[in-house]
């Protein structure tokens, strides 16, 4: 179970924009190495030929992570732009009127439970 240098010469080519799986190409453990060959078995170490990636899951994971670092990146790229007027914004006046909403509410609360024993 060892290269004896045979797998070289059914060394595939990377195919483009295809997977090499999907190409028709196995891959050797042993050899390390991808080959184009029908066969189940290596036709130089003799082991067992592989034909679908070992972990779709983790591909597809590290796909989205590639994927989803270049999103961050813009979104890094983009802050110090969207950061300046955020900062100069007052924030003190945002709470202002909420406060005052909140009271009113209040109030209202407080005017409707005087209503209900007077009513009652
Ligand atoms: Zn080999
Ligand atoms: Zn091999």
């Amino acid at each position: 179970m060892t290269c004896k240098g045979i797998c070289a010469r059914y060394k595939a080519q990377k195919p483009v924009g295809v997977g090499r799986y999907a190409s028709g190409q196995r891959r050797c453990q042993i050899c390390e190495i991808f080959i184009k060959w029908e066969g189940l078995w290596c036709p130089c170490c003799g082991y067992r030929l592989r034909t679908k990636p070992r972990n779709l899951k983790y591909k597809a994971k590290l796909r989205a992570r590639v994927e989803a670092d270049s999103i961050a990146e813009k979104a890094l790229a983009d802050t110090p732009i969207a950061d300046t007027p955020i900062a100069d914004t007052p924030i003190a006046d945002t709470p202002k009127p909420k406060k005052s909403a909140a009271k009113k509410s209040a109030a209202k609360k407080s005017a409707a439970k005087k209503s209900i024993p007077i009513k009652a």
